[in-house]
C-alpha cells in the first residue's frame, strides 16, 4: 500500500469515527434531556399535591366554620326561647346577653367564611392552573419519550452498522499505524489534519520547510512537530489551474472552520 493510500484510508476510517463520535454524543445527550424534562414534571406533581393539600385544609376549614355556625344558629334559637320563656327582669337581661353574645359570634362566623370561600377561590384557581400544566408538561414528555424511544434505537442500528464498516476500513490498515492513528485520535479526537499554508490545521502550528519538502514528497506518514497529528497535503491540481487551486484553498478553509 502506498502511503497516499494509507492516508485514504485512515481519512475514511477517521470519517466514520467523527460520526460515530458525534452519534454516540447524542445517544447520551438524549436520556439526559428527558431526565431533565421527567424533573420538571415530578416538580410540577409535587406543587400540585401541595395546592391539592391546601386546598383540602380550606375545605375542611370551612365544613368547621359550617358546623360552627349551625351551632351557634342553635343556640340562639334556644336563647330566643328562653326570652320568650323568661319569668322575670333578670332572667329577660340574661336571655337577652345570650342572644347578643350569639349573634356576634355568628357575625363573626360569617365574616370569617367570605375569607373561607376566598381562600378556597384561589386555591382552587392555583390548583388548575398547576393542573392544566402539568397535563401539558406530562403530554408533551410522553411524546419526547416516544421520539426518544425511536431515535436511539435509529443511532444504535447506526452505531451497529458502523462497527462493521469500521472493522472492514481497519483491517485494510496495518497495524502499528492503526495504534498510531487510534492513540492521536483518542487524545486529541482527530488524528488526521490537512496543512494549510504551511500550517497545521489541527494545532496551527507551521510545518518545518524540510517537513513540508518530505510531506510533498508523499514517501511517509509525517506528523506534526507540535501536536503529533498526522499531516496530509490536499492532493494538488493540475500545473495550470494555479488560481483555482487558490480558491479551492480558501474554500476549503471555510470547510474546516465549519466542520
Ligand atoms: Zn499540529
Amino acid at each position: 500500500m502506498t502511503v497516499q493510500q494509507e492516508l485514504a484510508s485512515l481519512q475514511s476510517l477517521q470519517t466514520l469515527d467523527l460520526q460515530n463520535f458525534s452519534t454516540q454524543q447524542e445517544l447520551n445527550d438524549i436520556p439526559k434531556a428527558i431526565k431533565e424534562k421527567q424533573q420538571n414534571v415530578e416538580f410540577m406533581r409535587n406543587l400540585l399535591q401541595k395546592d391539592k393539600g391546601r386546598l383540602d385544609e380550606a375545605e375542611n376549614w370551612r365544613v368547621e366554620t359550617e358546623r360552627d355556625l349551625q351551632l351557634q344558629g342553635d343556640m340562639l334559637a334556644n336563647s330566643r326561647n328562653k326570652l320568650q320563656a323568661a319569668r322575670n327582669e333578670r332572667e329577660n337581661k340574661a336571655a337577652q346577653r345570650e342572644i347578643d353574645s350569639f349573634r356576634k359570634r355568628i357575625a363573626d362566623g360569617e365574616k370569617e367564611m367570605l375569607k373561607i370561600l376566598e381562600a378556597i377561590e384561589q386555591c382552587r384557581l392555583a390548583y388548575e392552573e398547576h393542573a392544566r400544566e402539568f397535563s401539558e408538561l406530562e403530554a408533551a414528555l410522553h411524546i419526547e419519550e416516544e421520539n426518544a424511544k425511536t431515535r436511539i434505537a435509529e443511532l444504535q442500528a447506526r452505531v451497529d452498522d458502523s462497527a462493521a464498516e469500521r472493522s472492514s476500513l481497519a483491517a485494510k490498515i496495518d497495524t502499528p499505524l492503526l495504534r498510531r492513528y487510534e492513540r492521536i485520535q483518542s487524545r486529541l479526537g482527530r488524528a488526521l489534519v490537512e496543512v494549510v499554508d504551511g500550517k497545521c490545521t489541527g494545532c496551527h502550528f507551521t510545518v518545518l520547510p524540510q517537513l513540508l519538502i518530505e510531506l510533498e514528497r508523499g514517501e511517509k506518514i509525517i506528523s506534526c512537530t507540535n501536536c503529533k497529528r498526522m499531516l496530509y497535503l490536499k492532493p494538488s491540481e493540475p500545473a495550470d489551474a494555479d488560481n483555482t487551486d487558490a480558491g479551492d484553498t480558501n474554500a476549503d478553509d471555510a470547510n474546516n472552520t465549519a466542520n
